[in-house]
């Protein structure tokens, strides 16, 4: 509950916005869809900043990728069209186990990633294997573009998410820039994507999430963009994974010994949920099946998304 609430603004400008936020007094922070706000105890903020008059709530399908404003809704992303078909719509499957129906109708996109761990939503472990960028308006007025791996537990410094770019296989691809995968003319190259969870129950945060991207690389092969995380685990990417499969072609017994790898630069954490061993052991099972599935679609499976609702 915003308990100490003494004023509140909905600007129509992004500069506006700034020069609100960046007041020492009275303490103002950015309202998205409120529930993370209202919903816990935002002991302390005096001011608001709604930022829906802002015209943030778009999902567009760029030539290089796709666009999402930050006041896009959760619900948004898991029926739109353009999602659901984007990069085998693991954005849209993302989005749908992040949150109950209710939450995902108010929650937005931007809320959800400066929440960081205490959303503790699925859509930020697809966003960092998707390589999505971040695009902030800092408060001295200055926008910068931040990696995904910058903003897995929050926003490292005080502003507002403005969109989130997510490129498509021409540009992530790890072969980008090489063969020109993206060239006007040419068919983009095959390029599929998975996410996979565990949870308690299926409403519950995740315990274990991973997603798995795979892109044709131009000198032959593959490429796959692991990610994994959890309730109370910030999402990381399997860096060592990644390269040891950089360029081979992903058959199961490739992707079982490259997975014995330490996904992480250091363990899951241990907590009441589940245990550092057990996180580790259920991630490489749902990152064997993620590229699995990734490489299916890749080669031109249809990826099963059930309704919408
Ligand atoms: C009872 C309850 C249950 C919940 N269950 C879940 C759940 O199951 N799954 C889940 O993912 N989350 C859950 N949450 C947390 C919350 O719903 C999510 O964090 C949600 O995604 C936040 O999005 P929002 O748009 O409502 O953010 P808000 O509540 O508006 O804001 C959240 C934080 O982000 C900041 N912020 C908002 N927008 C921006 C922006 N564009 N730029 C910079 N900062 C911004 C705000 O200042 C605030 O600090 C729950 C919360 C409650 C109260």
């Amino acid at each position: 509950m915003l308990v100490d609430l003494t004023e509140y603004h909905r600007p129509t400008e992004m500069a506006r916005a700034a020069s609100l936020l960046a007041r020492e007094r009275p303490v103002t922070v950015p309202l998205g869809g409120a529930t993370a706000l209202c919903g816990g105890a935002a002991v302390g903020v005096e001011a608001v900043v709604d930022l829906g008059g802002l015209e943030l709530d778009f999902i567009r399908a760029e030539s290089d990728g796709l666009s999402i404003g930050a006041m896009t809704t959760l619900q948004d992303l898991v029926e739109n069209r353009a999602t659901r078909s984007f990069r085998s719509g693991v954005i849209a499957a993302s989005a749908r186990s992040s949150a109950t129906r209710g939450l995902r109708n108010a929650a937005t996109v931007g809320g959800t990633l400066a929440a960081g761990g205490l959303a503790r939503a699925d859509l930020p472990v697809v966003l960092l294997a998707l390589d999505a960028r971040v695009r902030v308006l800092g408060l001295d007025g200055q926008e910068r573009w931040l990696a995904m791996a910058e903003c897995t537990d929050g926003l490292p410094a005080r502003g507002i998410i403005v969109e989130v770019s997510v490129p498509g296989p021409s540009r992530s691809g790890p072969g980008a820039g090489g063969a020109e995968p993206g060239a006007p003319g040419l068919p983009p190259p095959p390029a599929g994507a998975a996410f996979m969870r565990v949870g308690r129950t299926v409403s519950d945060p995740s315990l274990v999430h991973v997603a798995a991207a795979v892109d044709s690389v131009p000198d032959g092969g593959c490429a796959v963009r692991l990610a994994c995380g959890g309730v109370g685990w910030a999402p990381v990417r399997a860096v060592a994974v990644e390269a040891e499969l950089r360029g081979s072609d992903l058959d199961d017994g490739t992707v079982r010994r490259a997975l014995e790898r330490d996904l992480a630069l250091t363990p899951p954490p241990s907590d009441f949920r589940a245990s550092s061993t057990y996180r580790e052991a259920v991630a490489r099972v749902l990152a064997r099946r993620a590229i699995r599935q990734a490489c299916a679609l890749a080669a031109g499976a249809h990826p099963s998304l059930g309704d919408a609702g």
